[in-house]
Order: C-alpha cells, then sequence, then structure tokens
C-alpha cells in the first residue's frame, strides 16, 4: 500500500482546483492522469516580464509588464476585425488588440477610464505600439504577481502555458513536506536542498541557467530517481537471488572433448566468461547473467560449452532464439558437433508439424534429449522437461525485459543467461539490467579485420552495381538490403522487389531475394543457396539483421542507409566480415540527408566497436527510445538523464548497494523514508518483496 502521505499527490488531476474533466483529460494526455505527474514536467524555458515605466524603453517583441489607463473601447465593425482598446501609458498610446473577444467581458476586465496592470508581447507596429491578447490583465495591487521569471512549460494543443503553470502551482501547494531519505554528508557535498524545496524551485526558475540539466536542483531530483531506480534494482536482485537455485556442476569431461572438436582455440576473454559461468551454474544461487558481446564476437560457443558443462551434471538445458532462422541456424551449427560427443539435441520451431512436435515434446519429458534449440515461442507452449536446470536466451538486438520475466516464473530457480548482440550502454545496463550480472566479450576473434565502411549517395548507384559486379567474377558473395519489401505510394523507396528485378537483369539468376513474407521452406532454400554460393547476390529486407552466418560473403550494401537506425545499420554491417577475408559495406544514402542521419553514418564509417556505437545511439536518441520503454516493460526516467547525470547514477549505485547491506528490510528511521521515495517514483515491485524478505 501506498503510504498515506502521498495519497494527495497520487490522486486524480481533477481534484486540482480549476480543472474539470475537459482540463483533466487534456492534461492526461500531456503527461499523466494524476497531480504527481504534473510536477514533472519541468519547463524548458523562461519569460522574463519586466516591469516598464515607459513603452519607449520597451525593445520591439519582447514581453513586458505596463500600467495603462483604459482610454477607449473600438468594438470591430464586421467579424473578422478584432476588438481593439487604446490605452495610454503616461503620454503615449497602446492597443490592446483581441480577436473574438466578447465585449461584456472586455468592459468588465478593462473599464475605461481606470488603471489596470497589462502584460503581454509588446510589439511596434506601424508607427503605434500593441500588444495582442494580453497573457495578464489584472487590478494595480497585483502588479507585483505578474512581473519577473515565469516559467514555460512543454505544451500540447488546447493547453495555454498560464493554465499548467497554474494547475503545477496548485499541485506543488498539495504536495506536503515528505523526510529526508538522502544521506546527510551527500547533501553537504553536493550543497543540495530538501526534496519539496528542490521541486518548489524547478519551478520557480530564477534564471535560463536554472533550466540547466546540471542545476544544482534538478541534480537533486534526478539523484532521488536513480537512487530509486537502484535500490529497487537491489531488492529485486536480492528477492531473485534469494530463491534458491539449482546446484549444476559438471565433471568438464564432455566439454573437454568439445573444446577438441573446435577448429580455434577460445580466447581468454571467452575463457573467463566461461569460468563465470560455471561458477555460476555450480552454485547454490540462481545465476541471472547478460552476456553481451558484438555480432560474431564468440557468444555462441561460450553458451554450448556452458550448456554441455549442465549436461555433465545431469540437467537439460534449452537455448532460445528471437526468429526461427537463427533457431534453425543455432541447430545446424551445433548439431555436428553435439553428435561428435554424444550429446542429444533437438529443434523445436513454431511452425513444425503436429507429428514432430509430438515426438519432441515426449523426449524432453523422457530425458532422451539434452538440448532443445527453439523460438521464444517454444516457451509459450506447455512443455514438459525431465529436469531442465539451465536456459540461454538469445535476444540478439531485443531488449525482451518481459520474456526474461516470463520464463523466470515458469521454471522457479532456472540458471540464466541472457545473450545479446547490441551491448547496452553501461548506464543502461545499470538501470534497466541492474538486476543481472553482466559479462561483456570486447576482444576481437584472432584474424579478423574491421569492416570497411563507406557513404555512398544514390545518385552513385551505377558504380556500386559495377563494383559489386568486378567483386562476384572474383568470388566474393554479397548481402544487398533494402529496407521494404513492395512499395507503396505514399514513399519512394527502392524495395527488394525492384532491387532484385535490377540486379537479375544484370546478373541473371547469381541474385537470390529474401524477405520475412515467404514460407520458412522457402527462406530455407534461398539462404541454403546463398551459403553454398549457388547465388553470389542476397537482396533481402532485415530478414538478415540478426545473427545469420555466411562467413563467405564479404560485401553489404545497405540501400536507403538513413532510413535505419545506429544499432540495426551496425547489426546488418555485422553479417559481413565473419571470416578472415577483407569485407566491405556499402551505406547507399539518399540525399538530403539529415542532421542525426548524417550523425550516423559518420559514426559507423569511424568505428566497429558494438560497446561505442551503443554509447553513440544513447546519445543521439535518448534513453527512453533505445530501451522502447514501453514494450520493455522497463520504467522511464521521469527526471534523471542518463547521459547528463551518468556521474550520480554511480554514486547512487553505490549508495543503494550500501543502504542494502546495512539496512536491508529499509527499517530504520532513513529506511522509513526511502520507503517514501520507492513510492514516489513507482517502484513498488520492489518494496513488495520488502515484506516477503
Ligand atoms: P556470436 O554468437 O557472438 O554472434 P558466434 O559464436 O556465432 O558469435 O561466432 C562467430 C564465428 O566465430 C563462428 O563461426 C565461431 O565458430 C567463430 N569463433 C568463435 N570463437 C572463436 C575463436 N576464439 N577463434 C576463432 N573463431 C571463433
Ligand atoms: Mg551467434
Amino acid at each position: 500500500m501506498r503510504p498515506e502521505i502521498l495519497f494527495k499527490a497520487f490522486a486524480p488531476n481533477t481534484n486540482l482546483q480549476g480543472i474539470g474533466p475537459r482540463i483533466g483529460k487534456l492534461l492526461e494526455k500531456h503527461v499523466g492522469p494524476r497531480i504527481i505527474d504534473l510536477i514533472w514536467l519541468f519547463p524548458n524555458n523562461i519569460v522574463e516580464r519586466k516591469y516598464y515605466s515607459t513603452l519607449n524603453d520597451i525593445p520591439n517583441g519582447t514581453f513586458g509588464t505596463i500600467l495603462a489607463h483604459v482610454v477607449k473601447h473600438k468594438p470591430p465593425r464586421n467579424r473578422r476585425q478584432p476588438y481593439s482598446i487604446t490605452c495610454s501609458v503616461e503620454n503615449e498610446t497602446v492597443e490592446l488588440v483581441f480577436f473574438n473577444a466578447r465585449a461584456d467581458y472586455l468592459k468588465n476586465v478593462l473599464p475605461p477610464e481606470e488603471m489596470r496592470v497589462v502584460s503581454g508581447k509588446i510589439e511596434y507596429f506601424k508607427g503605434r505600439y500593441q500588444i495582442t491578447h494580453p497573457d495578464y490583465i489584472v487590478q494595480k495591487h497585483l502588479l507585483k504577481t505578474v512581473c519577473g521569471t515565469e516559467p514555460v512549460y512543454p505544451l500540447t494543443q488546447n493547453l495555454s502555458n498560464k493554465l499548467v503553470r497554474r494547475s503545477i502551482e496548485n499541485a506543488l501547494e498539495l504536495l506536503p513536506k515528505l523526510p529526508e531519505w538522502l544521506d546527510p554528508l551527500l547533501l553537504a557535498r553536493e550543497d543540495w536542498q530538501d526534496w519539496s524545496t528542490c521541486q518548489r524551485s524547478i519551478h520557480a526558475p530564477k534564471g535560463i541557467e536554472d533550466l540547466s540539466l546540471q542545476s544544482k536542483m534538478r541534480r537533486r531530483l534526478a539523484y532521488d530517481e536513480l537512487l530509486a531506480n537502484q535500490l529497487a534494482l537491489a531488492l529485486i536482485r536480492n528477492q531473485q537471488r534469494e530463491t534458491d537455485g539449482q546446484v549444476i556442476k559438471g565433471t568438464g569431461e564432455f566439454v573437454e572433448k568439445a573444446v577438441q572438436c573446435l577448429s580455434f582455440n577460445l580466447t581468454s576473454n571467452q575463457n573467463n566468461i566461461f569460468s563465470e559461468i560455471k561458477s555460476d551454474l555450480s552454485s547454490r544461487n540462481r545465476m541471472l547473467r547478460l552476456l553481451q558481446g558484438d555480432v560474431g564476437s564468440g557468444k555462441t560457443i561460450v553458451a554450448f560449452l556452458s550448456m554441455i558443462y549442465a549436461f555433465e551434471a545431469g540437467f537439460q538445458s534449452a537455448l532460445m532464439a528471437p526468429t526461427e532462422i537463427l533457431a534453425r541456424q543455432h541447430f545446424d551449427t551445433l548439431s555436428p558437433l553435439a553428435e561428435k560427443i554424444g550429446i542429444k539435441i533437438g529443434l523445436l520451431t513454431g511452425k513444425d508439424k503436429v507429428g514432430h512436435k509430438r515426438d519432441i515434446l515426449s523426449k524432453l519429458s523422457s530425458g532422451e534429449l539434452n538440448l532443445i534449440i527453439g523460438t521464444h515461442a517454444l516457451f509459450q507452449e506447455d512443455i514438459r522437461f525431465k529436469k531442465l536446470g539451465y536456459a540461454v536466451v538469445d535476444e540478439q538486438h531485443k531488449f525482451g525485459v518481459h520474456q526474461r520475466l516470463a520464463l523466470s516464473d515458469k521454471g522457479i530457480g532456472i540458471d540464466i543467461l541472457v545473450m545479446t548482440a547490441t551491448p547496452i550502454p553501461r548506464t543502461l545496463t545499470m538501470t534497466a539490467y541492474g538486476d543481472l550480472d553482466v559479462s561483456n566479450l570486447v576482444e576481437t576473434l584472432p584474424g579478423r579485420r574491421p569492416v570497411n565502411t563507406k557513404a555512398i549517395p544514390s545518385t552513385r548507384i551505377d558504380e556500386v552495381i559495377y563494383a559489386i559486379g568486378r567483386a562476384i567474377k572474383k568470388g566474393a558473395r554479397a548481402y544487398w538490403i533494402c529496407p521494404l519489401i513492395e512499395s507503396s505510394e505514399t514513399n519512394n523507396v527502392v524495395t527488394t522487389q525492384e532491387r532484385f528485378a535490377i540486379l537479375r537483369s544484370i546478373f541473371g539468376d547469381r541474385v537470390g531475394c529474401i524477405h520475412g513474407r515467404m514460407k520458412t521452406p522457402e527462406k530455407d532454400k534461398i539462404m541454403e543457396e546463398f551459403r553454398r554460393g549457388v547465388t553470389d547476390i542476397l537482396v533481402a529486407t532485415t530478414v538478415v539483421e540478426v545473427g545469420v552466418d555466411v562467413p563467405e560473403a564479404t560485401i553489404i550494401v545497405i540501400e536507403h542507409a538513413e532510413r535505419f537506425g545506429l544499432a540495426q545499420l551496425h547489426q546488418l554491417r555485422g553479417r559481413v566480415g565473419r571470416g578472415t577475408a577483407d569485407s566491405t559495406c556499402l551505406l547507399v544514402y539518399r540525399t538530403p540527408l539529415g542532421d542525426t542521419a548524417r550523425a550516423r553514418l559518420t559514426i559507423l564509417r569511424e568505428t566497429n566497436d558494438g560497446f561505442h556505437i551503443a554509447e553513440e545511439d544513447l546519445r543521439l536518441r535518448g534513453s527512453g527510445e533505445l530501451l522502447g520503454t514501453r514494450q520493455s516493460g522497463t520504467p522511464t526516467m521521469r527526471v534523471a538523464d542518463l547521459d547528463a547525470h551518468s556521474d550520480l547514477l554511480h554514486v547512487a549505485k553505490n549508495d543503494a548497494d550500501s543502504i542494502f547491506a546495512h539496512d536491508p528490510h529499509l527499517q530504520s528511521g532513513r529506511g522509513q523514508a526511502l520507503r517514501i521515495l520507492l513510492y514516489l517514483f513507482e517502484r513498488d515491485i520492489a518494496v513488495q518483496y520488502l515484506k516477503s524478505g
């Protein structure tokens, strides 16, 4: 249950004075349905509303406040004309201009011969001063209230700044003073004020510098959020660790045999990670580990060896791939090795025939199969294992937080290794995957050379085709990626079908084409032809993006490169450079190129390092979009900016660890305040773990 002190803050925004159902809905659309959602909307600009005693002093087009003597009302002669009111300030005149105004209302607020304070943008127009739709018209004694610096909020249609600002002011009035949850030493060191003072001052900026992400109040509020997040992760991590895992302790015998069969030696990075995994598996605690490494960095073999290790200990393992092609490919590469050392592995995808499926399922429950490879869909179904101990989830480029949780619900105590080929920026691993241990494969495999990457405008497509022609004559194989299968009227994009037709007319049946809408057997056949070299050029959509492995392919052309995201381009590029030969990636773009697209192409040309690219991606896109927040179920950061506040993230992590070490159930005075913090940032799930813990 949410603590009572926060009840008002989490009430519907219509509880605020002046907000009825209609405005409430508008605000809900803009920021969220509750009062608390309003206070997280921070101003992104300011207006200086200075008091001017004479009109002469006012620079044209600035906001200002004046004391005006109302002289004369001039109602419009027809509908299209504005209602205009002449006023004087000292011995000069200013026109107040209103469109679609009600005369009785204007007579009421601006009665002739009286003095009123008027504030708005003052313009000098055709030799006259005028203010169109003043922001404020108030009585003389209220002059002070409409002078000074005013916050300007991001708005959507039908919401005025005045309304949003007043609503936020009312919301702040309602907020109780909350007990301090931060360490006094930290407060002193950073010179931070308490939460509600910071919250109030961020909505009352005194100058443009107060809007900065690095202002003291913003940093304090960001820190609160980061701490709530880190603390929640620590609690969840602990809860998951407390669930006992199984002790999976292999003999090393079969692993040894498998290693003998490999045509290469594991790198020391691979060996170290394998050791980490073995020690996780053999301990009583559950393993929850994230294995990150660029495409083709050698994750799969490490995962496979660890499954063999589990087999030695008498456990079955499951390997889940994000697509059917990939599941099949894992199966094809691992089967020969498994056969050599005497391990039974099976493949199960969503599209298997009923008979085959039944057979596999029965072999899993009898224990005849030691290892099963399948798509994620596999685990939505009702499979029973004889003795499942270990699951490897190959997520490739997806941040599938949901899948991870679904799986851990299914088999209590199963050890889990999540593999991702899109390295996640460190700040994001800490905030979104902080409940996992992380291993990074950063070493380049021996003999690998970086992919030579070039950006070429689409006007030079003929040169690209010519170069590909020469390369395949010399025995090269090439992918040609297009963003869409078929054209639609709304866009003007070269599709796989068009490109396939063009290349086919030049290179004949050396060209194949594959896309996501084909049936699996057809896709398999086309992939296989390309793999065997029956075709030299494979025109494809992004179906080849994830993990497809044809080491002989050394060229990839990405058409309309401007339409792909950075991580996706890097993934696609990872299809080549998998052998020891030099590889090339040609990024063909349509002009004019936007700033972000240009930045993406530049980064790709400059680096092949997926970890570096991930950091740049975060910078270009922002964390919300990168995480795909909504789908991944990861809570958004409302205040903290993972880039700007990354220094604070590290402090928060240490802080959370130390809180957890000293007061794991949050029972001390500070612990109680921290519970409020968790609720404030809606990490309620973590608080539930506290009770059970
Ligand atoms: P990932 O799973 O990270 O995408 P893979 O495990 O598929 O990468 O490895 C890519 C290729 O590199 C495979 O053909 C694999 O056999 C090979 N490979 C893996 N480890 C090494 C190594 N230490 N030395 C040489 N080649 C390796
Ligand atoms: Mg792989």
